[in-house]
């Protein structure tokens, strides 16, 4: 693209009003579920603990410097100690939480719903976008990344907390995994990246709209073109319709990958069938590259349709669905060819990083990775 073109998306970015977005700035983080009925985790503060029983509206102090949280038949235990209620919320009296190896801003809460157990994390947002830039970026990458990586986490946490408090029954907004974003607390690496972030300090992307976008990002989008790929609703996402190929991550180590698997592998996905051995396997793909249909011969001659996302929970070595399919059936094997980690919408991490080389600012990398957005300050509603 041109830098003339640039010209074009950098005006289309800031065309749009610039009106504040109103939100809630702390976010309820889920860092565990529990269904099994053995939930058991121990929370350690050197200060000790506050604890608050949100049904009685009633508030202690303990010293013990470590609380082992149990719930046990839908009851909450506290070192060995029943509670009365199945909620309660726990405060160091000073400084952070450690639970496991990571370190904990914030507050905690312990809450059973119908038998299932909820450890959630309730903190401000600039301070969650601490730990999740600390996994999801990488602190020695140029600062222009991890701004343009604090906008896009701030503003996907901030999407979730928008839909979530609309929902009065929702005990938490996010997820801590790979799945939304990953957060797993803090350490040393962390304060790398507390200037990154100061310096985008509350500013989120919006649509022409002024709502704010969920802004999908992925390690490496393999040079494609995010328009061609099939079964997104981009009527209600035109943000992530990039008409135009990401060339920034081309020359990166995620860009193209190769894998060869034994058919065998396949067995699991067939359910019942699974005992019968696996012929032959063939794809569908959209127009961007992406495999949407799968099918898996069987030795009985039988065609068996399967979801193509099962592919890489099954095999964890690819990276993305964006990738040629060969087979060799006298070998047994299957090859894949493919482009890029991840699912290739929104911003691409290594794309991101290419521009920062080559001397693009933050406010660029977002214009070129969401189109049609503007950026927007948030407005803070009382939590
Ligand atoms: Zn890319």
């Amino acid at each position: 693209m041109s830098k003339l073109s640039w010209l074009g998306l950098v005006f289309l970015f800031f065309f749009y009003p610039l009106q504040s977005v109103k939100c809630h700035v702390d976010v309820r983080v889920l860092l565990l579920d529990d269904f099994t009925g053995t939930f058991s985790v121990v929370l350690e503060s050197d200060g000790g603990f506050r604890l608050f029983d949100p049904e009685l509206d009633s508030s202690k102090t303990v010293p013990e410097k470590s609380l082992k949280l149990q719930v046990q038949k839908g009851r909450i235990f506290v070192n060995g100690r029943r509670l009365r209620n199945r909620d309660i919320q726990i405060e160091p009296v000073a400084g952070d939480t450690r639970l496991g190896e990571n370190c904990y801003q914030g507050i905690f809460r312990l809450v059973v719903r119908k038998e299932r157990a909820y450890l959630i994390n309730r903190l401000d947002v600039e301070a969650y976008l601490k730990s999740v830039l600390r996994w999801e970026s990488w602190p020695g990458w140029p600062v222009e990344v991890n701004r343009a990586l604090a906008v896009a986490c701030r503003t996907y946490v901030i999407n979730k907390v928008l839909k979530a408090r609309r929902r009065t029954e929702s005990l938490w907004d996010i997820g801590s995994t790979q799945a939304h974003q990953v957060y797993k607390g803090i350490d040393a690496q962390s304060e790398r990246l507390v200037q990154p972030i100061a310096d985008t300090a509350g500013v989120v992307l919006v649509d022409s709209q002024n709502k704010v976008i969920e802004a999908l990002y992925c390690a490496c989008c393999g040079g494609c073109t995010p328009a061609w790929i099939s079964g997104v609703h981009f009527n209600k996402a035109r943000y992530l319709k990039r008409q135009y190929a990401c060339k920034f991550c081309l020359k990166t180590i995620d860009a193209l990958w190769q894998v060869t698997k034994s058919l065998a592998i396949f067995k699991p996905l067939l359910g019942r069938k699974k005992h019968l051995t696996v012929t032959d396997l063939r794809v569908g793909r959209d127009k961007a590259g992406f495999i949407r249909r799968l099918q898996i011969k069987t030795a009985d001659g039988v065609w068996h349709t399967i979801k193509a996302a099962s592919l890489i929970k099954q095999i964890p070595d690819i990276r993305s669905l964006n990738c040629a399919v060969t087979v060799s059936t006298a070998r047994g094997v299957v090859t894949f060819k493919g482009r890029g980690r991840g699912h290739g919408l929104g911003l691409c991490q290594w794309g991101a990083f290419g521009m920062a080389v080559e001397g693009y600012s933050w406010e660029e990398i977002l214009a070129f990775y969401y189109p049609k957005t503007a950026l927007a300050p948030v407005e803070v509603l009382p939590s």
